[in-house]
């Protein structure tokens, strides 16, 4: 959500700043803009895309050394040029760019306008960027001690990024809540929300802390506390390549990442599980593997598809940890006032690392003595460095804007966890361990499998893609992936659809069926399939049209259905990893068939860095 680039160093700070750009367009934003320092304080912004303002930006002198970059995805004031960053202090010196919310900022705008500051815009940014500006003037300080003066008054998340008219030496940042990397290059700065824009010039980066002030130069880079302490900035290497953030041949990177899915979730298995020696090797866990196994209650927070994930992940645990598990929307835990007694294990599933939710979730609950877990996909994210343990699901950068692939990689996770803490615990049959180790090992291949019929799902793509209403049902395992397919499909066509458990059918929606509905089952071969198959004969009775999800060969079940699709068969534990494919890309097909932006849905976005 929002992105944030900027460049201090010997090359043109523009076309950095401008690809940089393009690289975060995946986080979802409304408007750009670009502020460089050359002399004079130049500030370019404009509604719409990163191409529309390079468009009008064409023929222009943008030679600078030092810029800042940004595309907004509006809280404050509604998507326009004026609302767009990069934002200009009331007297002209000072441009800033900001992701996040200022919440306390009506307070600090009435104060300013007492002062007799005027605005601009109706962004929270401008708010913070004058409160900045008048502390500077009252003290008379250099420019990084009025923000650190300043952030100590505010309330809410931000990365802040600030040029100085007087000082084309030097960038301000800061960071608390919203993600911000340091590149570290020769005699050269990058900045930015995500390694993606920098991974092409060094893979040396800072990931800076909450609370922390950098004052970068192009040869050095200091960090503060809000205390005015120095602190070491940590630097790590990035191991990520830039291919892997490039569509490598697909039209879309929601189609790559869909068709990614076998050698992802065999990396996330990768030196972790060994089929044939029987073994689960989560490192990261390892130092609490007795306290997850003693806990008497795991909980699950998260958002959107990781949520699904966890309520996939808390019908495994109960099945073969015996610990009660319950699953939380992240928003709805961090202002609840939960109970949390010491020994909890909260996991945290998140695919950025950033999800604003879910972070202060874990920080209230670690606070209050839970272990917290972290299953995340981004390495050296927020998420990741705030949990006392956890597992990366390396299913490396996702692009499209719905999630596929971390989908699948975080079920890998979170199933062998669950493995290795039921079989530790010996309430997991050594038999069915060792069977559930091999059926988690074969789901590469069947995911290959899968994705064979995507012809066929295409064709049933076409034939649907007029509906406006759908249903997704399931039951047991497949009821999340119910869930899960629902939401990628309003996600991606803009269709109305909705996931739910298929008996609780009844008891609503079923007041929806009739010959237009199509009724989307994941009905493959489980404990629960007899059950699903009466409900299926439900909705035929209503004419709905049945389009199922079975296993090969399940001729029962396809006499009942309008249109199939036949996936391999698995245990009903892993099943979920592959039952989800065919419901990715029908999304994917309906939403191209419509014509629409399948990678950058409408309002939208990648990261939700904003609660
Ligand atoms: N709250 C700021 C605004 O509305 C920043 C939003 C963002 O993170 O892009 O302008």
């Amino acid at each position: 959500m929002c992105g944030i680039v900027a460049y201090i160093g010997p090359r043109e700070a523009y076309p950095i700043i401008l690809k940089g750009l393009k690289r975060l367009e995946y986080r979802g934003y409304d408007s750009a803009g670009i502020a460089l320092l050359n002399g004079g304080l130049k500030v370019y912004k404009k509604k719409g895309k990163v191409a529309d303002l390079e468009e009008t930006l064409q023929g222009i002198d943008l030679h600078a050394n030092i810029g800042i970059g940004h595309t907004r995805w509006a809280t404050h004031g509604e998507p326009n040029d004026r609302n767009a960053h990069p934002h200009t202090s009331a007297s002209g010196k000072l441009a800033m760019i900001h992701n996040g919310i200022i919440e306390n900022y009506n307070q600090l705008k009435q104060e300013l306008l007492n002062k007799g500051y005027k605005f601009t815009s109706d962004t929270d940014t401008e708010v913070l960027l004058n409160f900045i500006e008048e502390i500077q003037t009252q003290n008379n300080c250099p420019l990084e001690e009025a923000v650190r003066i300043a952030l100590k008054r505010i309330v809410g998340a931000y990365v802040i990024v600030l040029i100085e008219k007087d000082h084309p030496d030097t960038l301000i940042a800061a960071r608390k809540g919203s993600p911000l990397v340091i590149g570290i290059g020769k005699n050269e700065h990058f900045l930015a929300s995500d390694a993606s824009p920098i991974i092409e010039y060094t893979k040396e980066v800072v990931y800076v802390n909450d609370y922390e002030v950098a004052i970068i130069k192009p040869d050095e880079l200091i960090l503060k506390n809000l205390g005015n302490e120095r602190q070491t900035p940590y630097i790590t290497k990035l191991d990520m390549e830039l291919a892997a953030i490039e569509k490598g041949g697909y039209d879309h990177f929601m189609l790559k990442e869909i068709f990614e899915q076998p050698q992802t979730v065999y990396d996330c298995l990768r030196g972790r599980l060994d089929a044939q020696a029987g073994t689960i090797t989560m490192s990261g866990i390892q130092k609490y593997a007795e306290q997850i196994m003693n806990a008497k209650r795991i909980v699950m927070v998260a958002c959107g598809t990781s949520w699904h994930a966890g309520l996939v992940a808390e019908y495994i645990f109960e099945e073969l940890c015996r610990i009660n598990v319950e699953v939380e929307y992240a928003s709805e835990f961090r202002y609840r006032n939960p109970v949390i007694n010491k020994g909890d294990v909260i996991i945290a599933i998140s695919q950025s690392g950033e999800t604003a939710d879910t972070l202060v979730a874990i920080e209230n609950a670690k606070s209050k003595g839970a272990i917290i877990l972290g299953v995340v996909n981004v390495v050296g994210s927020s998420i990741a460095r705030i949990s006392d343990a956890g597992a990366y699901t390396h299913a490396g950068p996702e692009i499209g804007v719905a999630s596929t692939k971390a989908f699948t990689a975080q079920l890998a996770v979170l199933t062998m966890i669950a493995l290795k803490i039921g079989h530790d615990k010996g309430v997991l049959d050594h038999d069915r361990y060792m069977h559930l180790l091999n059926e988690l090992d074969a789901i590469p291949a069947k995911i290959e499998k899968v994705l064979n019929l995507n012809d066929h799902i295409k064709a049933l793509a076409e034939k649907y893609s007029d509906a406006t209403s759908s249903l997704y049902l399931g039951r047991g395992y497949n009821f999340p992936v119910a869930l899960e397919g629902a939401l990628k499909l309003k996600e991606i066509s803009y269709i109305h659809a909705e996931g739910y458990p298929a008996a609780e059918m009844k008891h609503g929606p079923i007041a929806l069926v009739d010959d237009q509905l199509p009724v989307i089952f994941v009905a493959t071969r489980d404990s629960y399939h007899e059950k699903v198959m009466s409900n299926m004969q439900e909705i035929k009775a209503r004419k709905g049209k049945v389009i199922a999800v079975i296993n090969e060969g399940d001729e029962q079940s396809a006499a009942l259905a309008d249109d199939t699709i036949m996936i391999p068969e698995a245990d009903e534990i892993v099943a979920p990893m592959l039952s989800v494919i065919p419901l990715q890309l029908l999304a994917y097909y309906i939403g191209l068939h419509k014509g629409l932006d399948v990678d950058k849905p409408r309002n939208l976005a990648k990261s939700v860095t904003v609660e």
